[in-house]
């Protein structure tokens, strides 16, 4: 029995057109639209959150976008602001991401500027954290995930933390079809619920939903999920798909 209620969020990326995205967020809802034991999340590309937010409405199912930009608006050709992606009635948001933090040079300040600007309109920061297989194997990992945690969470006040969701994600796991063994990911769950313990108490530290993210799947969800400190996941590759997605959030709904 998990004293946190388990997240199952779907990062879509750079994939489905509008159209697509409603289709696939009518066939989720068809069959766990109505269940609340387990927090369900989609989050598909931003010009895709006002289609895919109507057709949630009625829903238990939640919307989130997978990137913002820290000011409220200006000169940002190409981005959006937390307060547009609140105008869909999406209440969560993907920060820090690997593919951001790789492709776009996203960095630890910048993007703690976005996680204090979502909190501040009180949209709820998925930071993704995790090493880089090079990291790994130079016995690295650790370091490299308080260095996350300590720039990504800087300022955030332990009553903000809460609304905070964080995302273990491997660099070498995403995306690759190898992800973390059970033993792995809760090695590192333990070593981020500890560090929020040490920086925000530990009241605070037990609510907060650490999620575990790289090639989650139907076949490997379940041990997953079973670890003491794992959440919940942010599943890429199988959450375009109503069938895996919806039985990663059955396995989720036996481990709750
Ligand atoms: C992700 O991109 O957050 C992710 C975990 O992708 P995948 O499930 O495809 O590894």
């Amino acid at each position: 029995m998990k004293s946190r209620k388990i997240l199952i969020a779907g990062n879509w990326k750079m994939n489905k057109t509008t159209a697509e995205g409603v289709e696939l967020v009518k066939e989720i809802a068809a069959e766990v639209g109505k269940q609340s034991e387990v927090e369900v999340l989609v989050c598909p590309p931003a010009v895709a959150l006002d289609g895919g937010g109507k057709a949630l409405e009625g829903t238990s199912i939640k919307l989130g976008a997978q990137n913002m930009h820290p000011k409220p608006s200006g000169a940002f050709t190409g981005e959006i602001s937390a307060e547009m992606i609140r105008h869909h009635f999406a209440t969560y948001v993907i920060l820090g991401h690997s593919e951001r933090r790789t492709y776009f040079f996203e960095t630890d300040a910048f993007i703690n500027e976005k996680v204090l600007a979502a909190l501040k309109s009180l949209l709820r920061p998925i930071l993704c954290i995790g090493e880089t297989l090079e990291e790994r194997d130079a016995d690295k990992t650790l370091d490299v995930i308080r260095t996350q945690l300590e720039g990504g969470l800087a300022g955030v006040s332990a009553d903000d933390m809460t609304s905070v969701v964080i995302a273990y994600e491997p660099v070498w796991a995403i995306g690759t079809g190898r992800n973390a063994t059970p033993e792995q990911a809760q090695e590192v769950h333990a070593f981020i619920r500890k560090w929020l313990t040490d920086k925000f108490g530990e009241a605070v530290a037990q609510k907060v939903r650490i999620l575990y993210g790289g090639s989650m799947k139907p076949v490997n969800a379940a041990d997953l999920l079973a670890q003491e400190d794992i959440d919940g996941g942010l599943i890429g590759g199988a959450s375009l798909e109503a069938r895996s997605f919806v039985e990663i959030i059955n396995a989720a709904k036996a481990a709750s």
